[in-house]
């Protein structure tokens, strides 16, 4: 049996990177999984299949967030498939992964780039709580996908670690609300972490982005995965309101 056994999850972003590597995690450890997608359906189908083909239980829900409605449309699609397979809506695990990222220099950055980046990174994971928590059993696991780029500067990504700063203060005050529901709320920061972005498959970049961290390596989305599956365990009840560094030591300096 394993740790999430009976447990449901919800993974926005789950399609790729990692959020895949999540959802696939969470589910070796038994829970049944709600992998959401917004363009990747076929990728998000084939993160069910593995999960399936390994003997997990998952199922795809689409909903692009960021925009008017978001949250209510993903909730529709993941209630109704709550219920067929559980008979209940009830959501014991939200992380909120998905992301985008900005590469916009500051000065080229637009009020449309950075309202994006907001509604995406921040507004969206914000409402996603407030829903989930209509549903959310005592107990319940919150885990937000920060960035170590909110301690750590990149004036390529100012209005991404803005985003992102704005993301770390969901586990500050979400923990003290939801302490007595006995609902833990965390931040993760992945560091550089490999995903499909073309500037993977080049050696230099690769060799350059390992440096900065204390494992002379980038970090892969299993990396941030497992850290993710133990906060949403019941080993991980006494950890709420807390900033974990998945930076592979780049926070050091
Ligand atoms: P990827 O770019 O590999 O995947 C992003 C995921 O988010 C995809 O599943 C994508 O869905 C989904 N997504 C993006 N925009 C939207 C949207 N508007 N609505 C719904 N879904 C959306 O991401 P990573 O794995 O690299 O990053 C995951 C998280 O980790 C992000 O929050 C990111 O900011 C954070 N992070 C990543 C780092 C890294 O180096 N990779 C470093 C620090 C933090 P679809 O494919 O269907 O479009």
């Amino acid at each position: 049996m394993g740790k999430l056994t009976g447990k449901t999850a919800l993974v926005t972003g789950s399609s790729r990177g990692i959020g895949r590597a999540t959802a696939i995690r969470l589910a070796q450890e038994g829970a049944l999984v709600a992998v959401h997608y917004t363009a990747g359906k076929d990728e998000a189908e084939d993160v069910v299949e593995t999960i399936e083909k390994d003997g997990g239980h998952a199922f795809t829900v689409r909903a692009e967030l960021g925009v008017d409605g978001d949250v209510h449309e993903l909730f529709l699609g993941l209630e109704n498939a709550l219920r067929d397979r559980t008979g209940s809506v009830a959501l014991d695990i939200l992380v909120n992964n998905a992301g985008v990222m900005g590469g916009v220099k500051p000065e080229e950055t637009t009020p449309e780039t950075f309202d994006r980046l907001f509604a995406v990174n921040a507004r969206a994971p914000f409402f996603l709580i407030q829903r989930a928590l209509k549903h959310m059993p005592d107990g319940g696991r919150i885990v937000n996908i920060t960035s170590g780029l909110t301690r750590c500067a990149n004036p390529d990504e100012i209005a991404y670690a803005m985003t992102k700063g704005a993301v770390d203060q969901l586990a500050l005050h979400f923990a003290k609300h939801l302490g007595p529901r006995n609902i833990t709320v965390n931040s993760v920061a992945p560091g550089i972490t490999r995903n499909s972005n073309p500037v993977f498959d080049m050696p230099e970049a690769v060799e350059f982005m390992a440096g900065l961290s204390a494992f002379n390596r980038v970090g892969e989305p299993e990396d941030i995965a497992d850290v993710v599956a133990f906060l949403a365990t019941d080993e991980a009840r006494w950890v709420t309101g807390s900033f974990v560094d998945a930076t592979g030591g780049t926070l050091l300096g």
